[in-house]
């Protein structure tokens, strides 16, 4: 009998638990494999953590606390690590992803896939900004990255083992794990679903920087072309200084008597300035990246598990 893991990254999510494992539960019945469902609970403040133990009391049940809030990515990335199953099903506490597409995409992977991502046709609850945010930062990730990263996809997928141990080997601290499924690999695949409102309380993320970080670490994370892309403009735009002062040389030796030109000047040195501040930028956040690497701290700190086989 095959297995199937069930990775759900946690945090202040008591309205949602209760609701969740029951409609994983109705769902993972009707597939006849044998299942896990492991919480990764970011440190939460509200009830989460009791509301997961009581449910404990059933071993396929399992809970990974981390030592503190590690955010998201990590908190998946340590669920796929610890789950045993032929198939890993990544999904969201709030039930914003329907836990019913879960079957189909299942029949999917039976097809052959190793990736079986759910593609949002349809964003229920989510603000305008967000939705524009989130289009164009897809387009442009991709224009710059070397891999494809599928837009309006979120985390909710599954993998197989093969991808699930692939991905644990990569070690990157600020990990976008769409980002990394694609690079990993594989025969990848999509489905189509509407994503549904926010069950119960409220987004973990502020609207418009959350998705602003996710961006940008989606865009430095995956391609360098980026600083490339400055190093051009700088140099077109000296180049057209050049010119510039080109003529200036050639209509003085003409003889055409120039005015003081003290606007032009601080123009030039203001929009100068600006164009070598952006390069500069974002020659900083990548080396930020590369400092973050190097100094290759553990993704995340587990501070317990229950019903891990090591207990
Ligand atoms: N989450 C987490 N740690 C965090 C923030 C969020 O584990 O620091 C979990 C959260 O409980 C949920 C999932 O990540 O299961 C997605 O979070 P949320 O619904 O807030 O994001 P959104 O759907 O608004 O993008
Ligand atoms: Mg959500």
């Amino acid at each position: 009998m095959t297995k199937i893991s069930i990775v759900i990254p946690t945090y202040n999510e008591e309205e949602n638990i209760n609701n969740l494992i029951k409609r994983l539960q109705e769902v993972l019945t009707k597939i006849e494999d044998n299942y896990e469902i492991i919480f990764v609970l970011d440190p939460s403040t509200d009830k989460t953590e009791e509301l997961i133990i009581e449910h404990t009391t059933d071993k396929r049940i399992k809970l990974i606390k981390l030592s503190r809030r590690f955010g998201q990515p990590a908190a998946t990335m340590a669920g796929i690590k610890h789950s045993s199953g032929d198939n890993i099903v990544i999904i969201d506490a709030d039930l914003q992803d329907p836990p019913e597409l879960i079957i189909e995409m299942l029949d999917k992977m039976r097809n052959g896939y190793d990736v079986v991502y759910a593609k949002r046709i349809s964003r229920d609850g989510e603000t305008f900004v967000k939705k524009i945010i989130s289009a164009l930062g897809y387009r442009i990730i991709n224009f710059f990255s070397d891999v494809y990263i599928p837009p309006d996809v979120g985390d909710f997928r599954i993998i197989s083992k093969k991808v699930g141990i692939h991905l644990s080997s990569l070690k990157e601290n600020s990990a976008f794990l769409r980002g990394l499924v694609s690079y990993v690999g594989f025969r990848q695949t999509s489905l189509e679903y509407k994503r549904d409102k926010r069950s119960f309380g409220k987004t973990k993320y502020n609207r418009f920087l959350g998705s602003l970080k996710i961006g940008l670490n989606g865009l430095i994370g995956f391609t360098s072309k980026p600083l490339q892309l400055m190093s051009a403009i700088g140099f077109c735009f000296s180049l057209v200084s050049f010119f510039i002062g080109l003529t200036y040389v050639i209509a003085k030796i003409l003889g055409f008597t120039l005015t003081a030109g003290l606007p032009t000047t601080v123009l030039f040195i203001t929009f100068f300035s600006g164009i070598q501040l952006i390069a500069l930028g974002l020659l900083g956040e990548y080396i930020g990246r590369i400092y973050d690497e190097v100094k290759n701290r553990p993704q995340y700190i587990i501070d317990k598990t229950i019903n891990f086989n090591e207990d």
